[in-house]
């Protein structure tokens, strides 16, 4: 029979290299902490309608890539594709946002998309999350911004680019989709048939189409920047203001709307120049009718998810530093069988101690025990000698001294030296 693979657009994540992701995580959490963000988590599944309503029903996630099922009972279950809907449905249901407060919450953890799997692009994949909910300002779209950049400072990416734009809110856009729509009428024989049926249900959708014909009909279309409100204008200047303030450069593109309906006024992304055409390591904005569009009061949010996959991808193309590997510092090794016993004592004692230390368990000779000793830095040996006397031997595997050290004084002096 046929071992069983994992789905495709799945992977194992691997010891060599799964204590790289948790120094991002690590690195996250501070910076979420620095920045006054608080650790939510959240059910990996929801029921659809929160997707359908919350993220839009003519988005490319909703329209194609959900993971949908009726569970046992008979109710349409989603795995979640993105966090924000998660988040502000646990906000409100908790009620973390009342009467005029803020909430500020962080998540990361796996999204599920039926995608077409490739480099960067896959079917569960990981996110960092952070919502800033309850806060209407600008201030509260350059945190968010600010935040995204100092994670990936941190983190030591280079080469990476800020794209920003408005799209606008319920009392202007109506106003833009309607140029839009009579615009691109005109152009229908240069749109791909994906487009073609964006044109009436979502044509903003078009200027991010990566079709090239497509792309040259956006580039002309009419600018979005005309049709702004005086509310989300003036916003979007405070935005600009605040970015310049802490020192960011940034690039306005008009065609960026982000395939979720969800945004109003702000939308960004963050660009990376090392991943070829899934090059957004982030994205988020503002949205502030998601509450309401899933049953809510109105209250206004901004957030970014991060996707932790290409946020690798990069780091490990830039040769981006993952502090140390974690490893042993000591092997405790039996010589002969009868010390088997006092050797597992030991190494739980050292353990105790929070110094890392590994002992066998298998029955392997005194001489594959020392072939097991890998990087370690000490060897500490039992023998019958040791067990009469009270004492362990204990070889430095960096210089190949071994001393005699009592029993009892042991840990102490693995302690300062490891
Ligand atoms: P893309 O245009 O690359 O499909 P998106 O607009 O669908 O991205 P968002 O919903 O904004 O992505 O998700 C935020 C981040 O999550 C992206 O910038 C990306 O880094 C990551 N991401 C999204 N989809 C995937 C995926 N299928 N596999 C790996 N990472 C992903
Ligand atoms: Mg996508």
């Amino acid at each position: 029979m046929a071992i069983i693979n994992a789905p495709r657009g799945t992977r194992d994540i691997l010891p060599s290299e799964s204590w790289k992701w948790a120094y991002i995580i690590n690195m996250a959490s501070q910076t979420m902490k620095d920045f006054g963000f608080s650790e939510v988590h959240l059910p990996i599944f929801e029921h659809t309608e929160l997707f359908s309503r919350g993220v839009g029903e003519t988005t490319d996630i909703v329209e194609k890539e959900m993971y949908t099922f009726n569970d046992r009972g008979g109710r349409s279950i989603t795995l979640r594709p993105e966090a924000t809907a998660g988040v502000v449905r646990a906000t409100l249901e908790n009620n973390l946002c009342v009467q005029g407060a803020s909430a500020k919450l962080w998540s990361w953890g796996p999204m599920f998309r039926h995608e077409r799997p490739q480099k960067g692009r896959y079917r569960q994949f990981y996110q960092i999350d952070a919502e800033c909910l309850g806060i209407a300002g600008a201030g509260a779209d350059v945190e968010i911004i600010s935040l995204t950049i100092e994670l990936f400072r941190r983190l030591g990416l280079k080469n990476l680019e800020v794209v920003i734009n408005s799209v606008g809110c319920e009392k202007c856009r109506p106003v833009y989709r309607q140029k839009l729509i009579e615009y691109f009428e005109g152009h229908k024989d240069e749109l791909c048939e994906t487009c073609l049926t964006r044109l009436d249900r979502n044509p903003l959708r078009i200027l991010d189409c990566k079709n090239e014909s497509c792309g040259h009909v956006a580039d002309n279309a009419p600018d979005i920047y005309d049709s702004l409100c005086d509310e989300c204008r003036e916003h979007f200047a405070e935005v600009r203001k605040g970015l310049e303030r802490l020192g960011f450069s940034y690039r306005l593109n008009k065609r960026l709307v982000r395939g979720l309906d969800y945004y109003t006024k702000t939308a960004y992304e963050i660009l990376s120049g090392d991943l070829g055409s899934q090059n957004a390591v982030a994205g988020g904005g503002r949205y502030d009718n998601l509450a309401s569009s899933i049953g809510g009061p109105k209250v206004p949010g901004v957030g970014f998810a991060c996707g932790v996959d290409r946020v690798m991808i990069v780091m490990e193309e830039q040769g981006c530093s993952f502090g140390k590997m974690p490893a042993v510092d000591v092997y405790v090794a039996a010589l002969g069988d009868d010390s088997r016993g006092a050797v597992q004592v030991l190494t739980y004692e050292l353990r105790k101690n929070n110094i890392a230390a590994e002992c066998d368990t298998s029955g392997k000779s005194f001489k594959a025990q020392m072939k097991a000793v890998g990087s370690c830095k000490f060897a500490c040996i039992i023998g019958t000698d040791e067990i009469a006397n009270h004492s362990v031997s204990v070889k430095n595997l960096q210089d190949g001294l071994q001393e005699t050290i009592a029993y009892d004084d042991v840990t102490e002096y693995i302690k300062s030296r490891v």
